[in-house]
Protein backbone atom coordinates (compact mmCIF):
# COMPACT_ATOMS: atom_id res chain seq x y z
CA UNK A 1 0.00 0.00 0.00
CA UNK A 2 1.26 3.29 -0.82
CA UNK A 3 0.39 6.43 1.46
CA UNK A 4 0.53 10.01 0.18
CA UNK A 5 1.58 12.93 2.49
CA UNK A 6 1.06 16.03 0.67
CA UNK A 7 -0.62 19.22 -0.54
CA UNK A 8 -4.02 19.47 -2.04
CA UNK A 9 -4.88 22.79 -4.38
CA UNK A 10 -7.70 23.57 -6.15
CA UNK A 11 -5.98 24.84 -9.55
CA UNK A 12 -7.99 27.75 -10.82
CA UNK A 13 -7.07 28.25 -14.20
CA UNK A 14 -7.62 31.46 -16.48
CA UNK A 15 -6.32 31.67 -20.17
CA UNK A 16 -5.57 35.11 -21.66
CA UNK A 17 -3.93 35.91 -25.12
CA UNK A 18 -0.91 37.76 -23.01
CA UNK A 19 -0.53 38.01 -19.19
CA UNK A 20 -1.67 41.54 -17.85
CA UNK A 21 0.51 44.47 -16.87
CA UNK A 22 0.90 45.72 -13.38
CA UNK A 23 -1.97 47.26 -12.83
CA UNK A 24 -3.79 46.22 -15.73
CA UNK A 25 -7.18 44.49 -16.49
CA UNK A 26 -8.06 42.57 -19.64
CA UNK A 27 -10.82 40.20 -20.67
CA UNK A 28 -10.01 36.02 -20.00
CA UNK A 29 -10.78 33.35 -22.73
CA UNK A 30 -11.78 29.88 -20.59
CA UNK A 31 -11.94 29.29 -16.51
CA UNK A 32 -11.27 26.04 -15.41
CA UNK A 33 -10.93 24.61 -11.84
CA UNK A 34 -8.30 21.11 -11.65
CA UNK A 35 -7.41 19.43 -8.31
CA UNK A 36 -3.93 19.76 -7.94
CA UNK A 37 -1.07 20.20 -5.80
CA UNK A 38 2.17 17.91 -5.76
CA UNK A 39 0.16 15.45 -2.82
CA UNK A 40 -3.06 14.98 -4.37
CA UNK A 41 -1.64 14.84 -8.23
CA UNK A 42 0.65 11.77 -7.37
CA UNK A 43 -1.83 10.10 -5.22
CA UNK A 44 -4.41 10.35 -8.43
CA UNK A 45 -1.53 8.95 -10.61
CA UNK A 46 -1.20 6.06 -8.08
CA UNK A 47 -4.68 5.06 -7.82
CA UNK A 48 -5.19 5.45 -11.14
CA UNK A 49 -2.05 3.19 -12.36
CA UNK A 50 -3.77 0.33 -10.07
CA UNK A 51 -2.58 0.74 -6.68
CA UNK A 52 -3.81 0.48 -3.09
CA UNK A 53 -3.32 4.37 -2.20
CA UNK A 54 -4.44 6.64 0.53
CA UNK A 55 -4.10 10.40 0.69
CA UNK A 56 -2.90 12.47 3.63
CA UNK A 57 -3.56 16.14 3.83
CA UNK A 58 -5.43 18.60 4.47
CA UNK A 59 -8.49 20.61 3.31
CA UNK A 60 -10.84 23.59 4.20
CA UNK A 61 -14.00 23.06 5.83
CA UNK A 62 -15.77 24.75 1.72
CA UNK A 63 -16.94 23.61 -1.60
CA UNK A 64 -13.37 23.18 -3.01
CA UNK A 65 -12.07 20.86 -0.14
CA UNK A 66 -15.73 18.46 -1.04
CA UNK A 67 -14.58 18.90 -4.73
CA UNK A 68 -10.78 17.71 -4.33
CA UNK A 69 -11.70 14.96 -1.93
CA UNK A 70 -14.68 13.61 -4.18
CA UNK A 71 -11.99 13.78 -7.14
CA UNK A 72 -9.50 11.51 -5.16
CA UNK A 73 -12.40 9.76 -4.06
CA UNK A 74 -13.38 9.09 -7.94
CA UNK A 75 -9.49 7.96 -8.61
CA UNK A 76 -9.91 5.42 -6.07
CA UNK A 77 -7.80 7.12 -3.41
CA UNK A 78 -8.45 6.51 0.42
CA UNK A 79 -9.40 9.71 1.35
CA UNK A 80 -10.54 8.39 5.12
CA UNK A 81 -7.02 10.14 6.49
CA UNK A 82 -7.91 13.85 5.10
CA UNK A 83 -7.63 16.59 7.49
CA UNK A 84 -10.17 19.47 7.60
CA UNK A 85 -8.51 22.64 8.51
CA UNK A 86 -10.25 25.38 9.47
CA UNK A 87 -8.69 27.95 7.00
CA UNK A 88 -9.59 27.83 3.31
CA UNK A 89 -8.77 25.08 0.95
CA UNK A 90 -5.51 25.77 -0.56
CA UNK A 91 -5.46 27.57 -4.05
CA UNK A 92 -2.92 27.95 -6.86
CA UNK A 93 -4.30 31.09 -8.78
CA UNK A 94 -2.96 30.22 -12.82
CA UNK A 95 -2.89 32.34 -15.50
CA UNK A 96 -1.86 31.16 -18.75
CA UNK A 97 -0.77 33.49 -22.26
CA UNK A 98 -1.73 31.90 -25.46
CA UNK A 99 1.88 31.41 -25.82
CA UNK A 100 2.48 29.10 -22.91
CA UNK A 101 4.02 32.01 -20.80
CA UNK A 102 1.98 31.80 -17.17
CA UNK A 103 1.89 33.04 -13.67
CA UNK A 104 1.41 31.57 -11.11
CA UNK A 105 -0.16 32.54 -7.46
CA UNK A 106 -0.32 29.73 -4.78
CA UNK A 107 -2.17 30.31 -1.32
CA UNK A 108 -1.43 27.15 1.12
CA UNK A 109 -4.36 28.00 3.11
CA UNK A 110 -5.23 23.93 4.74
CA UNK A 111 -1.75 22.54 3.36
CA UNK A 112 0.00 25.49 5.45
CA UNK A 113 -1.60 24.21 8.76
CA UNK A 114 0.60 20.83 8.76
CA UNK A 115 3.26 21.77 10.77
CA UNK A 116 3.35 18.44 12.64
CA UNK A 117 2.07 14.81 11.84
CA UNK A 118 -1.97 14.55 12.85
CA UNK A 119 -2.30 11.03 14.43
CA UNK A 120 -4.77 10.11 11.35
CA UNK A 121 -1.45 10.43 9.23
CA UNK A 122 1.07 8.54 11.46
CA UNK A 123 -1.12 5.69 11.18
CA UNK A 124 -1.67 6.08 7.59
CA UNK A 125 2.18 6.07 7.69
CA UNK A 126 2.38 3.01 10.07
CA UNK A 127 0.05 0.57 8.29
CA UNK A 128 1.57 1.44 4.71
CA UNK A 129 4.48 -0.10 2.52
CA UNK A 130 5.68 3.30 0.98
CA UNK A 131 5.56 6.79 1.86
CA UNK A 132 5.34 9.53 -1.16
CA UNK A 133 6.38 12.38 0.03
CA UNK A 134 6.83 16.67 -1.36
CA UNK A 135 7.51 19.72 -0.10
CA UNK A 136 4.93 21.61 -0.66
CA UNK A 137 3.72 21.24 3.00
CA UNK A 138 5.47 22.91 5.98
CA UNK A 139 8.84 21.31 6.33
CA UNK A 140 8.81 20.31 9.70
CA UNK A 141 5.83 17.71 8.78
CA UNK A 142 8.02 16.43 5.91
CA UNK A 143 10.71 15.55 8.38
CA UNK A 144 8.42 13.78 11.06
CA UNK A 145 6.94 11.77 8.16
CA UNK A 146 9.97 10.69 7.16
CA UNK A 147 11.93 9.78 10.69
CA UNK A 148 8.40 7.92 11.55
CA UNK A 149 8.16 5.68 8.20
CA UNK A 150 12.06 5.27 8.78
CA UNK A 151 11.75 4.01 12.09
CA UNK A 152 9.23 2.03 11.27
CA UNK A 153 10.75 0.37 8.21
CA UNK A 154 8.43 2.08 5.25
CA UNK A 155 10.36 3.15 2.56
CA UNK A 156 9.87 7.13 1.85
CA UNK A 157 9.70 8.43 -1.61
CA UNK A 158 10.76 11.97 -1.36
CA UNK A 159 10.22 14.12 -4.29
CA UNK A 160 12.13 17.21 -3.58
CA UNK A 161 9.71 20.00 -5.58
CA UNK A 162 9.91 23.11 -5.35
CA UNK A 163 13.15 22.65 -5.16
CA UNK A 164 14.88 23.96 -1.37
CA UNK A 165 17.97 23.25 0.41
CA UNK A 166 17.58 19.73 2.71
CA UNK A 167 19.63 18.83 5.88
CA UNK A 168 21.05 15.80 6.10
CA UNK A 169 18.45 14.20 8.76
CA UNK A 170 16.11 14.78 6.32
CA UNK A 171 18.55 12.68 3.73
CA UNK A 172 19.00 10.23 6.28
CA UNK A 173 15.75 9.37 6.87
CA UNK A 174 14.17 9.12 3.15
CA UNK A 175 15.41 6.22 0.83
CA UNK A 176 15.14 7.27 -2.32
CA UNK A 177 14.66 11.10 -4.00
CA UNK A 178 13.47 11.49 -6.91
CA UNK A 179 14.98 15.11 -8.06
CA UNK A 180 14.23 16.81 -11.64
CA UNK A 181 17.85 18.03 -13.08
CA UNK A 182 17.08 21.88 -11.69
CA UNK A 183 15.94 19.86 -8.28
CA UNK A 184 19.27 18.05 -7.98
CA UNK A 185 21.66 20.73 -8.87
CA UNK A 186 20.02 23.03 -6.51
CA UNK A 187 19.87 20.63 -3.46
CA UNK A 188 23.74 19.47 -4.34
CA UNK A 189 24.80 22.65 -4.51
CA UNK A 190 26.56 21.87 -8.08
CA UNK A 191 25.42 22.76 -11.76
CA UNK A 192 26.08 19.15 -13.63
CA UNK A 193 22.45 17.29 -12.70
CA UNK A 194 24.78 13.75 -12.96
CA UNK A 195 27.60 15.09 -10.09
CA UNK A 196 24.53 16.64 -8.39
CA UNK A 197 23.24 12.99 -8.29
CA UNK A 198 26.17 11.27 -7.60
CA UNK A 199 26.96 13.45 -4.31
CA UNK A 200 23.48 12.93 -3.17
CA UNK A 201 23.63 9.40 -3.49
CA UNK A 202 26.25 9.51 -0.36
CA UNK A 203 23.09 9.81 2.04
CA UNK A 204 20.45 7.88 -0.13
CA UNK A 205 19.95 6.34 -3.49
CA UNK A 206 18.72 8.94 -6.13
CA UNK A 207 16.12 8.86 -8.98
CA UNK A 208 17.34 11.75 -11.21
CA UNK A 209 14.77 12.45 -13.94
CA UNK A 210 15.62 14.40 -17.20
CA UNK A 211 13.08 15.13 -18.78
CA UNK A 212 12.23 13.68 -22.46
CA UNK A 213 15.89 12.13 -21.85
CA UNK A 214 14.49 9.73 -19.61
CA UNK A 215 15.72 8.99 -16.05
CA UNK A 216 18.88 7.80 -14.40
CA UNK A 217 18.92 5.65 -11.41
CA UNK A 218 22.01 6.48 -8.87
CA UNK A 219 23.33 4.74 -6.26
CA UNK A 220 26.64 4.51 -3.73
CA UNK A 221 27.39 1.34 -4.33
CA UNK A 222 26.46 -0.04 -7.97
CA UNK A 223 26.64 1.15 -12.16
CA UNK A 224 24.20 3.75 -12.51
CA UNK A 225 21.03 2.70 -14.46
CA UNK A 226 19.20 4.96 -17.09
CA UNK A 227 15.89 4.09 -18.69
CA UNK A 228 15.35 6.43 -21.53
CA UNK A 229 11.71 8.35 -21.98
CA UNK A 230 9.38 6.93 -24.40
CA UNK A 231 9.47 9.40 -27.93
CA UNK A 232 5.91 10.99 -27.45
CA UNK A 233 4.50 14.03 -28.74
CA UNK A 234 4.22 16.42 -25.36
CA UNK A 235 1.52 18.97 -25.19
CA UNK A 236 1.35 19.67 -21.50
CA UNK A 237 4.49 18.24 -19.12
CA UNK A 238 2.90 19.59 -16.14
CA UNK A 239 2.61 16.56 -13.80
CA UNK A 240 4.64 14.42 -15.69
CA UNK A 241 7.00 14.08 -12.46
CA UNK A 242 4.36 13.25 -10.19
CA UNK A 243 2.60 10.62 -12.79
CA UNK A 244 6.10 9.53 -13.10
CA UNK A 245 6.79 9.14 -9.08
CA UNK A 246 3.31 7.83 -8.54
CA UNK A 247 2.78 5.15 -10.98
CA UNK A 248 6.82 4.15 -9.72
CA UNK A 249 5.64 3.73 -6.28
CA UNK A 250 2.75 1.56 -7.07
CA UNK A 251 4.74 -0.73 -9.17
CA UNK A 252 8.34 -1.07 -6.38
CA UNK A 253 5.00 -1.82 -3.48
CA UNK A 254 3.58 -4.10 -6.47
CA UNK A 255 7.68 -5.70 -6.07
CA UNK A 256 8.74 -4.78 -9.31
CA UNK A 257 12.68 -4.05 -9.58
CA UNK A 258 14.12 -0.85 -9.74
CA UNK A 259 14.37 -0.83 -14.01
CA UNK A 260 11.18 -2.36 -14.82
CA UNK A 261 9.21 0.11 -12.44
CA UNK A 262 11.17 3.11 -14.19
CA UNK A 263 9.48 1.50 -17.17
CA UNK A 264 6.32 1.71 -16.14
CA UNK A 265 6.56 4.95 -14.77
CA UNK A 266 8.08 6.35 -17.89
CA UNK A 267 5.54 5.09 -19.77
CA UNK A 268 3.00 6.77 -17.62
CA UNK A 269 4.91 9.93 -17.70
CA UNK A 270 4.76 9.42 -21.40
CA UNK A 271 1.18 8.64 -22.03
CA UNK A 272 0.07 11.90 -19.48
CA UNK A 273 2.16 14.70 -21.17
CA UNK A 274 0.30 13.59 -24.48
CA UNK A 275 -2.87 15.49 -22.89
CA UNK A 276 -3.22 18.89 -21.37
CA UNK A 277 -3.97 18.71 -17.91
CA UNK A 278 -2.37 17.29 -14.77
CA UNK A 279 -4.18 15.36 -12.33
CA UNK A 280 -6.26 14.30 -14.88
CA UNK A 281 -4.14 12.79 -17.83
CA UNK A 282 -2.88 10.54 -15.33
CA UNK A 283 -3.25 7.35 -17.27
CA UNK A 284 -5.00 3.67 -16.15
CA UNK A 285 -3.08 0.13 -15.52
CA UNK A 286 -4.77 -0.56 -18.61
CA UNK A 287 -3.97 2.44 -20.59
CA UNK A 288 -0.24 1.73 -19.35
CA UNK A 289 -0.27 -2.49 -20.15
CA UNK A 290 -1.47 -1.38 -23.38
CA UNK A 291 1.17 1.07 -24.28
CA UNK A 292 3.95 -1.47 -22.79
CA UNK A 293 2.78 -3.69 -25.22
CA UNK A 294 2.61 -2.11 -28.32
P1 LIG B 1 9.30 17.15 -13.67
O1 LIG B 1 7.98 17.08 -14.33
O2 LIG B 1 9.25 16.88 -12.20
O3 LIG B 1 10.13 18.37 -14.00
P2 LIG B 1 10.73 15.58 -15.67
O4 LIG B 1 10.48 16.69 -16.63
O5 LIG B 1 12.14 15.12 -15.49
O6 LIG B 1 10.15 15.88 -14.21
O7 LIG B 1 9.84 14.35 -16.15
C1 LIG B 1 9.69 13.17 -15.37
C2 LIG B 1 9.63 11.95 -16.27
O8 LIG B 1 8.52 12.10 -17.17
C3 LIG B 1 10.84 11.76 -17.18
O9 LIG B 1 11.85 10.99 -16.54
C4 LIG B 1 10.25 11.05 -18.38
O10 LIG B 1 10.15 9.66 -18.15
C5 LIG B 1 8.83 11.62 -18.46
N1 LIG B 1 8.75 12.74 -19.41
C6 LIG B 1 8.84 14.06 -19.14
N2 LIG B 1 8.76 14.81 -20.25
C7 LIG B 1 8.62 13.94 -21.27
C8 LIG B 1 8.48 14.07 -22.71
N3 LIG B 1 8.49 15.27 -23.29
N4 LIG B 1 8.33 12.93 -23.44
C9 LIG B 1 8.33 11.70 -22.85
N5 LIG B 1 8.45 11.52 -21.52
C10 LIG B 1 8.60 12.61 -20.74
Amino acid sequence: DVVVLGSANMDLVVTTDRLPGRGETIAGGTFRQVPGGKGANQAIAAARAGGTVRFAGAVGDDDLGRRIVAALASAGVDTTAVGRAGVPTGTAHITVAAGGDNTIVVVPGANGTLTDLLPAHAYAIATADTLLLQLELPLPVVQAAATHAHALGVRTILTPAPARPLSDDLLAAVDLLVPNEHEATLIAGVDDPYRAAQLLAKHCDVLLTLGERGAVHVTADAEPVAVPAFPVTAVDTTAAGDTFVGVLAVALAAGAAMPDAMRRASAAAALSVQQPGASDSAPTAARIDAFLGG
